[in-house]
This record gives structure tokens, C-alpha cells and sequence, in this order.
């Protein structure tokens, strides 16, 4: 960008441009997240632009940050110069920078953490501080008094290493608060040095030798004269439009460099460094894929969207069809018009059906126009991809929940896939969901967002009744292809009163029909379910809280049940509260179990197992799969990670072991997760021309989420949004899950309580409802006490501020306390799981 000598603006103040720049900081320090004004060395001016990633000196040491906007004036008497500003392209524009700003401001989380989000991959950094002496040791222990033990075991520390610490390893070494102040007293008395050290980025663009041909020179020799070689190589370049990579060149051509050399000695070609583009392999159909005529409920659809696209207009569709209904043809028509319109649109579908199938279909389509970005990819590939979007190259996004940030110009449309998928959620800060980031984003550019569902999440089936979202439906399968027959089995009653075995006789039976007729079974097993919840033998009700809607688990220490919404405790009652009998058992059930049982009553039949244990090693998952679909095994036992993106027509069976085990979560929205799940599963079989089965075990066959999967989804769908009206839960209500943690148990405890207090008083008549503190159902996690506080908010929006105060407010806190140094807070705004 040109910038004029100066800007004379509204208010009549002249003043060079770009002499103050207001800066956002790099970092995870809750109170540094506002912005700060810096002054710009002249040098430097025509560098900085929004979106300039700079180096800032900040309490004695440099930090990253973004720059945000160009003040007339700073807001501080002695301002300081920027460092450097970093050779990268500015990271957002003005768009984009609005959309984190929404992000921050509705996650109640920092900007620099919504910045992040918007980074080209691989390229984030960090300033390292590395540390030496500047004196010998015994000179610097001279100047030191005995009582400073700190800055003494500084010194020794730097005194026993041969070269400059790093400032993380030097706190390592000296379990101290005060490690930092120590390096700057020393820095002050001349006894130390510092280094900043920017790292390097993990991706950079990467360059190749390539070859040209030179035309002009071309037309003035006799090939025909030039050695056999030398003519293999113009000949090859010729039919490659005059280019192409060295190492290509003369691997295909079997030529040597000599002959290169030698051509672009007589000036006929030139050999210069290019930069490359490193593109993923995506799945490259054969043959083109054939492009079927879409059905009147297609169509329907396809014209609703294409009218909003037309429009230029911002709407949200709701896309809903069982899997198999045709939902990705009608994306496929919808991107079609988008490219037609000169727009470009972003694709998401869960990390785990980025399949090589699911990418061919949208390649073959659109040949060249499409990028991926998803984490399977090398860093390098998705800088690549990344920086190819931004330049344009791409109509077409096609990726996991972060392509959302996908730096696509002229948005017309994000679809998301599956759009109920839990992993469209984020699991580190900030916390954001895709598709209400989707909207945002959309709304923003007057964009389209199509959701797709089979079984769409309540927040969407609430927005689609009240007009929000445009409701589109899909209601029969390609060629109206049966929906597999499901079959509940009521394990209550199998098993006569003794041992109720993992797999019933009908299942069973199934399986022994399904390996004789030589098609393929999976069966199905949701590890996701604790074993420590109680459930009645002799009627399956499942022990729950009854304030919260969420089961109990049970500790075995004290034979006490916990509730971890609202923390109240109960003794285990010694018969079922609902049938009067019992007993109350605990449940859990292993994919090893399962692989034994089967193993033991169809011996021989080949059988893959798929779970965290099989799975460890990059690419096993798709490994174990192929393997499978290639007919290598009939039977395919695995936990969620088989549930999803699976197209193989052999399965004519699904077996699920147990339906309870995710009900039994302590979790609101565990009876639409387990119906999602259920019926995800349930879509695996009978893809192909034979028609499915499908059987559930449980010991609850009244059960709504299971009676939905059996055809009812109505009956459940009004059950459940009862439910969560009563006891106020999301959709009708906002929920925010405070997360306190700390290594030290009662430094966790005692953080809570005073967390809940804080926002007592911050939240004061702001119509929240406030429960908790209670420990988290995953009690302790990586060395972690987890306690948390659960907040129903009437307008989220209204309280995202106070929130973020009651989060400082609790950081001042805990600096009164040694064991507060350790204690993290974080919010969850409306939460997957309260896990
Ligand atoms: P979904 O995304 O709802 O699971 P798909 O779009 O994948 O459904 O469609 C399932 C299969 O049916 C795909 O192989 C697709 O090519 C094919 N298909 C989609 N629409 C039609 C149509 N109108 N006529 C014939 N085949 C179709
Ligand atoms: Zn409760």
C-alpha cells in the first residue's frame, strides 16, 4: 500500500500516517488483553498496516502483537517505538478483524486468541528470552548480599552452563515466583544480559528449480540438429506449456543435467528458482464422477438456496434428510451457482469424514477450484492451500471446523455437514462453536449458511420451527432406498435373572446369518459412557438428580451418588427408587470384551477392532477401515470413531452392544447424543443393494432417544425439548461452564467457592442462575482438580463483559495466595458437554 505524506482528517488534526499504532498483544495474560498505543520509527512507517504482526517492548521484554488501528493520538504521555514489524503480509483485514472482535466479545474471550484462529498456518511465533552472564560468577555473587537467594541461584544457574539459558528453563531450575524480577534486577545491576529471540515459523513457502523454454530463441535453431537428448527435453517442455520442476524434467525425460546445461548455454531454455505450491493429494476420481439429475426435493431445495445466493441476500438453511437423501448433491448445486455468481464458498464437514471419497466428490466436481485444509495435512501443505486461497486460486474451501477461517474472498455460501457434530466445537480458547461463527461470518459478507443434518442438533430444530432458519427437508433416501429395519432388544430380559451376556442371542443369531451370507457386520460400542453410574437390574432406570436432569455417579469411596451440576450428594439407596427393586449395578463394557465374545461363538471369522488402542499410529484409522472395506474382515467392532463417514455396501448389520452407556453421561444433551449417535450408526448399513438390520441392546427400550431411533423421532424431539425447557437448559437459555483447575486440591476447592462469589456479586440482577461450584465428572484430568460452576444465562450477550471481569477480578485473587499462581479459569460458553 502507497501511503500519502499525510492525512488531513475530519477534525481538521494534521499528522504524518501510520506515526501511532494501537496494538493488540500476543499473549494467554487475561489482564494484557486490551489495546496500547506504541509509536512507529519513521523507518518502519510505510510497513505497518492492520493486520501487521509487530514486535513490541512490553515491561522490559518484547512481545508479539497485532496491530488494530492507527490513533491520532496516544493515549499515554511517554510512548514508546515499535521493535520491528515482522516480514509476513498483514494476518486480517477489516472483515475479519470484525469478525474476531464478535468472537472475543461472544466467547467472553481474549482477541489475541481470536486472532490466532485467523493466522496462516505454521506461521505463529514466539520471542524467546535467553539469559548470560555478564560478569564471572564469583564477581556477580560479590554484588549480590546473602539474603537474595533468588538472584544468587540465578547466578549459579547461569554460572554452571556454558552457554545463554532460556528464560523457561531457568524457572525450571528455580521453583520461584520470581524468577523474572530477579533477571531484571540483575539486568539493571549489569550482572546479567538478555537476548530476545524470535523463533521461526513452522512453514515457510518453499521454492524448486524449474525449467522454461525461451520461445524467441527457440525459433531460430534447427531442432532437428540438436542431439537426441536435447531435443527429448524441448520436446517434453513443449508438450508442458514450456515448463517444467528440474527433478521432474529429468526424471521423466531420463536425461542428465549436462543436457540441460548445455541447452541453456545456446540460451534455448532458462533454469530458475520458482516457488511451489505444495498441493495435497486429494482424491482424484478415475473416472468423472457421473452427475445425477436431482429429484424434486432436491430441486426444491437447490431453488431455495439459489434464490437467497441470487439475492446477494444473508439466510440460513436447514438441511434435513436421512443419510443417503442427497443433501451433499444439493451443496454441490449450491456451490455450482456460487462459482457462477464469482463467489467463492467454504465447505466444513467433521474432521472425521474428510474421507479421500468425500474430496473426490467435491474435486471431480469442481476440478482445480478446490483447496483443503484439515489437520492431516503437512504444515507446509497448509500454508500452501492457505496462501492459495488468499491469493484467490480457489473458489472452493473444503475442511474441518477451522477452514471456517479460510481467508476466501466475495463469501457466498458456507455449508456445514453434520452440522449436530460436537467437533464443530472448540475445545481450547476461544471456545467457539462453527456454525454460530458460520453465521456471524455470513451475516457480515450477506452470505448464505446451509446446515445439514440427518438428525439436526435441538438449537437448529428450535431456529427452523421459529422461522429463523429457512427449513429445507429431504425426506426419502436416493431411489428411495429402505431405511434399515431397527430392532431393540430389552436386555432386562435376556439372560434369564443370571449373567446378562455382552451380546444377546438375537444379535448373535444375526451375525452368524450375516457371515454366511457373506456380508459384513459392525458393531458398535460407545466407550464414551463412565462406569460409574448405577443402573437397576430389573427395570434400567438409570440413578439421576432429580433438580438437574443429568445421571449421578457413583463413588465407591462412601457409597455415595454425586450429582456435578448442582454438587448436592446422596447415599446409594438400597433399591431402585422407580420399581422398588434392584439391584443397582455398575456398568462398563470394553471393545476387547466384545473382539473375546465373538471370537469365542463365531470362531474363525476374520474380525477388526478399532479403538484407542488399535488406532495409535498416524493413518491406522484409515488403514484398519480400508482394510475392511476391501472385504479383508466381516466383523468391524469399534467405539465412535467407526460411527461416521463410513461408505461400505457390504454392511448389511449393526450391532450396538449398548445403548445405555451414553445416556448414563452426566450431561444435559446425552439422550440427543445418543440418538445422534444411534442413528448415525444405524446409517451404515444397507448403503448398498441389499437392504440393512439393525440391532440395539439396552436396557432401556422405552426410552425416547432409543424409540427415535426405531422411527419415532417426533416423540423424542418434543420429550427432549421439554425437558431442557423445564430445567432450563440450551436451547432455552445460554449456558456457560466456569472451569476452575488447579494441581493442588484444595487451592481448587477453595478457588471455586470464591470464584461463585465473585460472580455473585458481578452477575447481581442480571438474571443468571448460578450452580455449583461442583467437581467437574472428570474429576481430575492431567494432574488437574477440575472443579467447575454452571451459569443459565436469559441473554448471554448482556453478561459476556461481566463475565470477563469476574475472570480478572478471580486472577487478583488468586495473587493473594502461593498455590493461586497455579489456578486457571477459563469459560465455556454454551458448552457440547459439562464433561
Ligand atoms: P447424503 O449427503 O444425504 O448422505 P448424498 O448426496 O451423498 O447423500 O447421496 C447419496 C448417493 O446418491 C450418492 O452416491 C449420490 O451421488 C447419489 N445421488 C444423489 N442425488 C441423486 C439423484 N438425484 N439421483 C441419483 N443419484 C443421486
Ligand atoms: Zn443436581
Amino acid at each position: 500500500m502507497c501511503a500519502p505524506d499525510c492525512i488531513i482528517r475530519p477534525e481538521g488534526v494534521t499528522r504524518t500516517p501510520n506515526q501511532y499504532v494501537e496494538v493488540i498483544i500476543d499473549t494467554p495474560v487475561q489482564e494484557l488483553d486490551r489495546p496500547f498505543h506504541y509509536s512507529v520509527p519513521e523507518e518502519l512507517r510505510d510497513r505497518v498496516e492492520i493486520g501487521s504482526l509487530v514486535l513490541v517492548p512490553f515491561t522490559n521484554r518484547l512481545m508479539l502483537a497485532y496491530v488494530v488501528g492507527f490513533p491520532v493520538r496516544p493515549d499515554v504521555a511517554r510512548v514508546k517505538d515499535i521493535s520491528r514489524v515482522l516480514d509476513e503480509p498483514p494476518l486480517f483485514d477489516f472483515d475479519t478483524q470484525r469478525l474476531c472482535r464478535w468472537i472475543a466479545m461472544h466467547y467472553a474471550s481474549s482477541l489475541s486468541s481470536a486472532f490466532r484462529l485467523v493466522m496462516p498456518p505454521g506461521r505463529s511465533r514466539k520471542v524467546k528470552q535467553f539469559v548470560s552472564l555478564a560478569k564471572s560468577r564469583d564477581d556477580a555473587l560479590a554484588m549480590l548480599e546473602e539474603r537474595q537467594t533468588v538472584l544468587r541461584d540465578v547466578v549459579e544457574v547461569l554460572g554452571a552452563s556454558a552457554r545463554e539459558v532460556e528464560m523457561g528453563t531457568l524457572k525450571r531450575h528455580i521453583r520461584s515466583r520470581s524468577v523474572s524480577s530477579a533477571v531484571a534486577s540483575l539486568e539493571e545491576k549489569d550482572i546479567v544480559k538478555r537476548k530476545f529471540v524470535l523463533t521461526e515459523p513452522a512453514a515457510s513457502p518453499a521454492s524448486r528449480l524449474a525449467v522454461r523454454t525461451i520461445p524467441e530463441a527457440l525459433k531460430e535453431v534447427e531442432q532437428d540438429r540438436l542431439p537426441p537428448r536435447q531435443r527429448d527435453i524441448l520436446n517434453h517442455l513443449e508438450a508442458h506449456e514450456g515448463m517444467e520442476f528440474q527433478s521432474d524434467l529429468l526424471r521423466v525425460t531420463g536425461t542428465s543435467s549436462a543436457s540441460l546445461k548445455s541447452l541453456a548455454r545456446k540460451g534455448l531454455i532458462e533454469i530458475a528458482s520458482e516457488e511451489l505450491l505444495r498441493r495435497p493429494r486429494l482424491g482424484y476420481a478415475q473416472v468423472p464422477l457421473e452427475i445425477p439429475t436431482p429429484n424434486e426435493h432436491q430441486q426444491a431445495a437447490i431453488n431455495r438456496i439459489i434464490g437467497a445466493l441470487e439475492e446477494k441476500s444473508h439466510r440460513v438453511f436447514l438441511l434435513e434428510g436421512v443419510t443417503g437423501s442427497g443433501k451433499t448433491e444439493v451443496y454441490l448445486r449450491a456451490i455450482e451457482r456460487v462459482l457462477v455468481l464469482g463467489r467463492s464458498a467454504i465447505v466444513l464437514v467433521p474432521e472425521i469424514s474428510l474421507t479421500p471419497q468425500t474430496l473426490e466428490r467435491f474435486s471431480s466436481r469442481f476440478p482445480g477450484k478446490v483447496a483443503v485444509l484439515h489437520s492431516r495435512l503437512g504444515i507446509g501443505e497448509r500454508f500452501d492451500q492457505w496462501r492459495g486461497i488468499r491469493d484467490g486460486r480457489y473458489g472452493v474451501v473444503v475442511g474441518a471446523r477451522s477452514a471456517l477461517f479460510a481467508p476466501v474472498s466475495n463469501l457466498g455460501l458456507i455449508a456445514i455437514d453434520e452440522e449436530h457434530e460436537p467437533s464443530y466445537k472448540s475445545d481450547t480458547a476461544p471456545r467457539y462453536h462453527a456454525r454460530e461463527v458460520a453465521e456471524a461470518r455470513a451475516r457480515m459478507a450477506g452470505a448464505v449458511v446451509l446446515l445439514g443434518s440427518a438428525t439436526p442438533s435441538l438449537e437448529s430444530v428450535v431456529k427452523a420451527r421459529a422461522g429463523i432458519y429457512e427449513h429445507l427437508v429431504l425426506p426419502n433416501r436416493i431411489d428411495d432406498r429402505p431405511l434399515p429395519d431397527v430392532e431393540v432388544v430389552d436386555m432386562k430380559s435376556v439372560g434369564g435373572g443370571g449373567q446378562v451376556p455382552l451380546v444377546s442371542p438375537l444379535l448373535l443369531d444375526a451375525l452368524v446369518r450375516t457371515v454366511e451370507a457373506g456380508d459384513q457386520a459392525i458393531l458398535f460400542l460407545n466407550r464414551r459412557g463412565f462406569s460409574n453410574y448405577l443402573q437397576c437390574r430389573s427395570c434400567g432406570h438409570i440413578m439421576g438428580c432429580d433438580d438437574c436432569e443429568v445421571s449421578l455417579s457413583y463413588h465407591r469411596k462412601g457409597e455415595t451418588l454425586l450429582c456435578h451440576h448442582c454438587g448436592k450428594t446422596w447415599n446409594v439407596p438400597r433399591e431402585c427408587p422407580d420399581c422398588g427393586k434392584g439391584p443397582l449395578k455398575r456398568f462398563g463394557a470394553g471393545t476387547q470384551r466384545v473382539e473375546e465374545e465373538i471370537m469365542k461363538n463365531l470362531p474363525g471369522v476374520p474380525v477388526i477392532r478399532m479403538d484407542t488402542d488399535t488406532t495409535t499410529t498416524k493413518d491406522a484409522h484409515w488403514k484398519l477401515l480400508g482394510s475392511f472395506k476391501a472385504g479383508e474382515a466381516q466383523i468391524l467392532i469399534g467405539t465412535q470413531m467407526i460411527a461416521k463417514g463410513l461408505h461400505i455396501p457390504g454392511v448389511t448389520l449393526v450391532g450396538v452392544i449398548n445403548a445405555d452407556t451414553a445416556l448414563a453421561l452426566p450431561d444435559f444433551r446425552a439422550s440427543e447424543r445418543t440418538y445422534q449417535l444411534l442413528t448415525q450408526v444405524s446409517g451404515r448399513a444397507g448403503r448398498g443393494l441389499r437392504p440393512g438390520r439393525v440391532i440395539v441392546q439396552t436396557f432401556n427400550p422405552e426410552h425416547p432417544a432409543v424409540l427415535a431411533l426405531a422411527g419415532d423421532t417426533e416423540t423424542f424431539i418434543e420429550a427432549e425439548l421439554e425437558t431442557r425447557r423445564s430445567a432450563l437448559y440450551p436451547p432455552f437459555v445460554d449456558l456457560v461452564n466456569v472451569h476452575i483447575t488447579s494441581p493442588d486440591l484444595t487451592a481448587a476447592a477453595r478457588s471455586a467457592e470464591r470464584m461463585k462469589k465473585i460472580l455473585e456479586g458481578n452477575l447481581a440482577g442480571a438474571g443468571v442462575t448460578i450452580l455449583g461450584p461442583a467437581p467437574s465428572p472428570l474429576s481430575r484430568l492431567r494432574g488437574q482438580y477440575r472443579w467447575h460452576i454452571l451459569l443459565k444465562c436469559g441473554e448471554l450477550d448482556a453478561v459476556t463483559g461481566k463475565l470477563k471481569g469476574s475472570v480478572g477480578r478471580f486472577y487478583e485473587y488468586a495473587k493473594t495466595f502461593p498455590a493461586g499462581k497455579d489456578v486457571r479459569v477459563y469459560l465455556d460458553i454454551n458448552p457440547t458437554s459439562v464433561l
